[in-house]
């Protein structure tokens, strides 16, 4: 039987092999680019914001970029996670997925609702939790949510 590494490994090489959401979203939607000098990835995360009855919700999503499995197979997962999701939601999860990657967050930082962290499903993601126990692989990891802030923060 094979064992959990070899499962989550499996799920990353799939999102790396075939991501999900790939390609671009045309004016107005948001685009960021993210950078990781340390291992070379580069990420594009362009996200389609739209007010909807219960708040802002993102609607689209596309991912473009290069670099390792590790940051690809992320943005893939990430994607995947978040697309059609209300904004509330998805700020819960980048806070749940830096959680997971060991990362101290900002505790007076009230746009997260503390509940919806709570209730936050990784998902696929939960495959990544083997990065954390290497710090340099935490920046591939992590660099797909980090663009993602910074396209929010141009929708808001
Ligand atoms: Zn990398």
């Amino acid at each position: 039987m094979a064992g959990l590494e070899d499962l989550y490994r499996e799920i990353i090489l799939d999102h790396y092999r075939t991501p999900r959401n790939r390609g671009e979203l045309p004016p107005p939607a948001a685009h960021a680019v993210g950078h990781n000098p340390l291992c070379g990835d580069e990420i594009d995360v362009y996200i389609e914001v739209q007010d909807g009855p219960h708040g802002a919700v993102v609607s689209d999503v596309k991912v473009g970029g290069q670099g390792c499995s590790i940051s690809q197979s992320s943005a893939s997962m990430m994607s995947q996670a978040i697309k059609g999701k209300s904004v509330a939601e998805v700020r819960a999860l980048v806070r749940r997925f830096k959680g997971l990657m060991s990362i101290d967050v900002d505790e007076s930082d009230t746009s997260v609702d503390l509940a919806l962290v709570e209730s936050a499903k990784l998902g696929d993601l939960e495959a990544l939790q083997g990065v954390v126990k290497f710090p340099v692989r935490i920046k591939c990891a992590t660099l797909a949510w980090n663009t993602l802030l910074d396209a929010l923060a141009q929708s808001a």
